[in-house]
């Protein structure tokens, strides 16, 4: 079956946390209407808050003129049962990091769209094939990875499984560049391109945090001052969540058969566990009270 983006105009987003309010957010401003779904009624009400109040901002910067804000705000709407995604031509998941589940969300969701529905995995670290395994269409499955804070990060790593076709990458491709981003194919595997990549700059500094050598603040500071990052790797697992970042570390870890340079350290598992996730908690590496 070909796909072609000139058919996506409903998306729905599957996950209202950090990265589907944010998804939601500019794909409604990119004038696509957007179904987003949650288990917890909670965390749509709060990321429609988010969006709405992110909206607003937008429009007195004068990015936004008000009636393109009051049709964005009207193009989204939220609901708890996944049956209100029956007519979408696209669903983009941001659910909780674990194959598992995102399995046997893949499978029930393949219950509700039409064949020619694309399924897309915001996954971190997860490989699209795996996920696409719970699948009866693998063909349809494909990775649609964006980085926090979705509205202001310009790249998107696009991902084909072994069973993806070439039109449902395409179709995804286009849509990112519909949504202001600049999409950049990357193969499968474990974290992909940029979750690879950057996973030393997470390790080193844990280590050398662990070693005694230096501090979240201390190490920060430099990263910043003297090698130009814009955030240091502690705010950054703080942004993030540890309950993300630790899971996406332990799988790139066990992904690549325990490569020493992808070790996570003690320290970090015990953020993890003790729940010390980052902003999101108001605990993590630094306080935000
Ligand atoms: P989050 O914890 O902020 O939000 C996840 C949301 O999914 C929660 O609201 C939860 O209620 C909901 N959820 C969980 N299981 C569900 C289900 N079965 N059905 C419906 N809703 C469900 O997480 P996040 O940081 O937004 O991460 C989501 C995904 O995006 C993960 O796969 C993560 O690896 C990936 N990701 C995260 C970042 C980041 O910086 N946080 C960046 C890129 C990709």
């Amino acid at each position: 079956m070909a796909y072609a983006f000139e058919d996506i105009r409903k998306v729905g987003v599957i996950g209202a946390g950090i990265m589907g309010a944010g998804i939601a957010q500019v794909l409604a401003t990119s004038g696509f209407e957007v179904v987003l779904n949650d288990m917890s009624a909670e965390a749509i009400e709060k990321a429609r808050a988010g969006i709405d109040a992110r909206i607003d901002r937008l429009t007195e910067k004068g990015r936004l003129e008000p009636e393109q804000a009051e049709a964005a705000k009207a193009r989204l709407s939220g609901s708890c049962e996944l049956s209100a995604l029956s007519d979408v031509q696209l669903v983009v998941e941001a659910i909780v990091e674990r194959l598992d589940v995102k399995q046997g969300l893949f499978s029930e969701l393949e219950k509700i769209v039409s064949p020619k529905t694309i399924l897309a995995s915001n996954t971190s670290s997860l490989s699209i094939a795996s996920i696409a395994k719970a699948c009866d269409r693998r063909d349809r499955v494909v990775g649609m990875h964006f980085f926090n804070p979705v509205p202001l990060m310009k790249l998107v790593e696009v991902i084909g499984g072994a069973a993806t076709d070439r039109s449902v990458i395409d179709t995804t491709r286009a849509l990112a560049e519909a949504m202001g981003k600049v999409p950049v194919l990357a193969k499968d595997g474990p974290g992909f391109i940029v979750n690879l990549g950057g996973r030393a700059y997470y390790t080193e500094a844990l280590h050398i945090h662990g070693e005694g050598v230096a501090d979240p603040a201390q190490i920060d500071r430099i990263m910043k001052m003297a090698a130009g990052f814009r955030m240091g790797p502690f705010e950054l697992m703080d942004l993030t969540g540890m309950d993300v970042n630790y899971p996406v570390s332990t799988l790139i870890f066990e992904g690549y058969k325990h490569d020493r340079r992808l070790a996570t350290t003690a320290g970090h598992a015990y953020m993890f566990e003790a729940g010390l996730l980052g902003r999101k908690v108001g605990q993590g590496f630094y306080d935000y009270d």
